[in-house]
């Protein structure tokens, strides 16, 4: 039916066209109904070598004869009793396969078949060895055929259409397939659909949808596949379904029928099982372009194996052999005759391999070309009725059956891209593919953000490293400068000590040996300010540059936004760095003036001491100094103004401890000037001052500190704002801590200032200072012991003056705690300016009665004696004469050791 490709003529079967002897053995090499597909074991020993082609999925194709069975129906009623005393037509050979067929009471023919049922054969066994195997190739993905041929009343309808509803065991072979597809089927990935049609006068009508009265076929071109496109296809589900449509289309027929005026022997009925089967092909097949960019394995081919099981209830067999003598027949006859002998033609010439196959003479040969001669496995079962009335006819269905089993098909399974599903799991993929690369595009901008943070952290800390570069310059040069403040420190003292200058400042001013380092000293500390001011400037430059960048920067945007925050944190450091520099800035004006204010005392005590090259040599550079600052001459004072003392006081909190110390040093000597005593203890000086000795975190700033509060004690009200704020025992306490012998002259010389202030004398005692005082005698320098001795004079005094006005009775609280001794002991000291304090504190405790016989017992009068008579300066001679003379006691004492003042 197809073109030559598929068909395989083969001599060997044109035997089979001839009768078989009886005692002959068969010509036909019949194999096995039930063989199932691979049928290479199918392949027909001794037939020609196969010319294959590729179907769509490349599989090659098997060779599959038609298969013919024959059924015997039992004799029915009417039979029975007409055909009573005849024996049937036919005798039935099932175990040979044969069939005989009675010409006469001598003469009979025999056939051999692949099938031969008997009248007994039941419905299960028909559908066993006639459909079982075609259902099974097509669910394999091959298309198979099962048509009944014969002669009207014979059973073709029986065999293939019963229901079987009352009775299961009746079911025939369109039940029983549909069972069996149905329960191989997956109903997640397989479909099963339906069509149902009938073909009367060469007309394809819908048994489905009656009004569908005319289908066309429609041939691919490329594929000779047969589709009926205007079909209605219905989807099965299970068996309930497919019977309701088989009842449906039996209804339709029989409306169909008696509407033409017809009866269903006169039309095909065909069934069309469309089963489509997904199934995983292989990988490699797949073209693919992203295949080299791919991450994934590629998914697995998705193929669809399209197969078609079509049923067959041909119009009865005796149409063929009608002729139009019927009249209004005609038409009909010569319709079904058409249909009918143009299957038998084509079978025919494919039985005996004919150059032309007549497939496009009828319908029904267009629409089963695929069944004979094409890719399909093909079973006909040919029913006969036992009646010798029908020999002629049964004769006609036999030889039918013959030939069509020398049609050798060539069985291949249809496979095609499932385009569907592949585009679906392609999507997925897909998906996939976008979702991975939004990741790693996440992945890859933090990657980026963590560069960007990581170069921003390097050029900080860069910028950090050059921050500390500059800051250990600055250190450096601050050391320097610091070791040049100490030198000129040591030869200050050394100077006083020369020179034997007085008074507690004063002792800063020595000779004219420092004057020169003073001058290099100021002309440093004017470098290294000038270099300041040129950072700040150029600070300040770029923080304004940075600002008018800011300024331009566009605010929205990300790299705007990144941007802006590189220049905010810039500017931050910008700021700090500024604030830093004016730190310094201040450091370094306060060290210039403190120079200029060491420089000034020391020209007053230069001055003082006669010493004109010398000052006039510190007057010259000093002007210059002056004069570079502002531009014109500046006086200590407004260097002052200059810096502000505000700025200057709030140093003494900062954190850099060297900051400290420079800040209390200038503040030191800024309250040794009397001018600036008050405004510094204004402006919380003298607070701060307190608050640092509190803390006492080292020697030297408890040194500088003691030193800047006893300038301060200087005044009689700071001397009392020392005690209200708890100074006294704070410099007590720094006394006993304190090592050093200029931390003791400092703290002594402070307590040395308050013992002066009639004011404090209860205090003094109650919080320490006097017991401070004599304890810090124990360092032994004379500088100290000046300041020891100057406070016990200071007290005493204010003592006596106290006794004098009646307010103070008793003894001494000098006595009392334990001073005599020490007054005693030094009261001859070499050094005269703590001789002259003792000589003045003896002479005080000696004018109250109450002190006399202490000072007695403790040896003081000797001493006073002594002053009486030796001392070198006049008025302390004579006070010390007058105070014995006036002493009952010392009198009575002098008397007895006969002494004479
Ligand atoms: P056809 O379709 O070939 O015209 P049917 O299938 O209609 O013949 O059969 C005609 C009659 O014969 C029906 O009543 C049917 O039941 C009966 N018949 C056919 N084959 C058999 C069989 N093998 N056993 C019993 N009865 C049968
Ligand atoms: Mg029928």
């Amino acid at each position: 039916m197809a073109c030559n490709v598929y068909r395989n003529g083969t001599g060997l079967h044109k035997g089979a066209m001839r009768p078989l002897a009886a005692s002959n053995s068969s010509n036909v090499k019949s194999s096995s109904f039930k063989s199932r597909i691979p049928p290479s074991s199918n392949h027909s020993p001794g037939s020609a070598p196969l010319r294959r082609s590729k179907s769509a999925g490349g599989s090659d194709g098997v060779p599959g004869r038609v298969r013919v069975a024959v059924r015997l129906r039992p004799r029915n009623a009417e039979e029975s009793v007409a055909d009573a005393d005849f024996a049937d037509c036919v005798e039935l050979q099932p175990e040979l396969k044969r069939l005989k067929l009675r010409k006469n009471n001598w003469d009979s023919e025999t056939y051999e078949f692949d099938e031969v049922l008997t009248e007994f054969a039941s419905q299960k066994r028909v559908y066993e060895v006639v459909a079982k195997p075609v259902v099974e190739s097509v669910l394999d993905g091959y298309n198979g055929t099962v048509m009944a041929y014969g002669q009207t009343g014979t059973g073709k309808t029986f065999t293939l259409g019963r229901l079987g509803e009352e009775d299961t065991s009746a079911r025939g072979i369109m039940v029983r397939s549909m069972e069996e597809i149905l329960a191989n089927v997956s109903p997640e990935t397989d479909s099963v659909s339906v069509s149902y049609l009938q073909l009367y006068m060469e007309t394809i009508q819908d048994l489905l949808d009656p009004a569908n009265d005319n289908i066309s076929i429609v041939e691919d071109p490329k594929t000779g596949d047969v589709s009926l496109p205007g079909a209605t296809h219905v989807e099965i589900r299970d068996e309930q379904d497919f019977m309701e449509l088989l009842r449906r289309g039996e209804a339709h027929r029989i409306a169909a029928n008696t509407k033409l005026n017809t009866e269903s022997s006169r039309s095909h009925a065909i069934l069309m099982v469309h089963v489509k089967r997904s199934v995983l092909g292989a990988e490699d097949v797949i073209p693919s372009e992203t295949d080299k960019s791919s991450h994934f394995a590629k998914p697995p081919k998705p193929l669809v194996r399209k197969s078609k099981l079509v049923l067959v209830d041909l119009a009865g067999s005796e149409r063929v052999h009608k002729s139009g003598s019927e009249g209004h027949m005609l038409e009909e006859a010569k319709s079904i005759n058409l249909s009918l002998s143009a299957l038998g033609k084509c079978i025919n010439a494919l039985a005996e391999n004919s150059a032309h196959v007549p497939v496009r003479d009828s319908k029904l040969t267009r629409l089963l070309r695929d069944s004979f001669g094409g890719t399909a496995r093909t079973s006909l079962i040919v029913t006969i009725g036992p009646s010798p009335r029908h020999r002629g006819e049964t004769t006609s269905t036999i030889l039918f059956g013959q030939r069509a089993m020398k049609v050798e098909n060539m069985l291949r399974i249809k496979e095609e891209f499932d385009y569907k599903s592949l585009s679906r799991k392609l999507e997925i993929q897909l998906d996939k593919l976008i979702a991975e690369n939004e990741r790693q595009q996440k992945v890859f901008d933090d990657e980026v953000e963590r560069i960007n943070l990581e170069a921003l952290n390097r050029v900080s800390e860069v910028e950090r490293n050059f921050a500390d570069a500059l800051e250990k310059e600055r250190l450096k040069y601050q050391m320097e400068y610091m070791e040049s403040v100490k030198n000129l420190e040591e030869k200050m003292i050394e100077n006083q000590q020369k020179h034997g200058c007085d008074g507690f400042m004063k002792d800063k001013c020595n000779g004219e040996g420092p004057v020169s380092s003073i001058v290099e000293d100021v002309a440093e500390v004017k470098k290294l300010l000038e270099k300041e001011i040129h950072m700040r400037k150029e600070a300040e430059d770029e923080v304004n540059k940075l600002k008018s960048q800011l300024g331009q920067c566009p605010d929205s945007g990300e790299g705007g936004g990144s941007e802006i925050l590189k220049l905010q944190k810039a500017l931050a450091d910008e700021v700090r760095q500024k604030k830093k520099l004016e730190e310094e800035m201040i450091i370094l004006r306060s060290q210039m003036l403190q120079l200029t204010f060491e420089a000034d005392q020391m020209r007053r005590c230069l001055g003082r001491n006669g010493s004109a090259n010398a000052y006039g040599g510190l007057d010259s550079p000093m002007s210059q100094v002056r004069d570079s600052l502002n531009g014109h001459k500046t006086p200590v004072a407004a260097l002052f103004e200059q810096v502000g003392l505000q700025k200057i006081l709030a140093l003494l909190e900062s954190e850099d401890a060297n900051v400290r110390i420079h800040a209390v040093k200038v503040v030191a000597n800024l309250a040794a000037e009397e001018a600036n005593q008050e405004r510094i203890v204004e402006a919380g000086g003298l607070t701060s001052l307190l608050m640092l000795l509190r803390s006492y975190e080292d020697e030297n700033i408890g040194r500088v500190v003691a030193g800047a509060i006893a300038n301060l004690a200087m005044n009689e009200t700071n001397q009392e704002l020392i005690m209200i704020q708890g100074g006294i025992n704070l410099l007590s306490v720094t006394a006993s801590r304190a090592e050093d012998p200029q931390s003791l002259r400092m703290v002594a010389g402070a307590i040395a200032n308050l013992c002066g202030n009639d004011k404090l004398q209860t205090k003094l005692r109650s919080e320490g200072g006097i017991k401070a005082l004599l304890g810090m005698a124990r360092c032994g320098h004379p500088d100290v012991l000046s300041q020891v001795a100057r406070g016990i004079a200071n007290f005493a005094k204010c003592e006596s003056r106290a006794s004098t006005n009646g307010i103070k009775s008793g003894r001494s609280v000098l006595i009392n705690d334990g001073a005599l001794p020490w007054i005693v002991q030094n009261a001859n000291n070499d050094s005269s300016p703590i001789r002259r304090h003792i000589e003045l504190a003896l002479c005080h405790l000696a004018q109250h009665e109450v002190n006399a016989k202490d000072m007695i017992s403790g040896g003081a009068l000797w001493e006073l004696v002594r002053i009486s008579r030796d001392c070198s300066r006049e008025d302390i001679r004579s006070l010390a004469r007058r105070t014995l003379n006036l002493s009952p006691i010392f009198r009575a004492e002098m008397r007895r050791l006969r002494i004479e003042v």
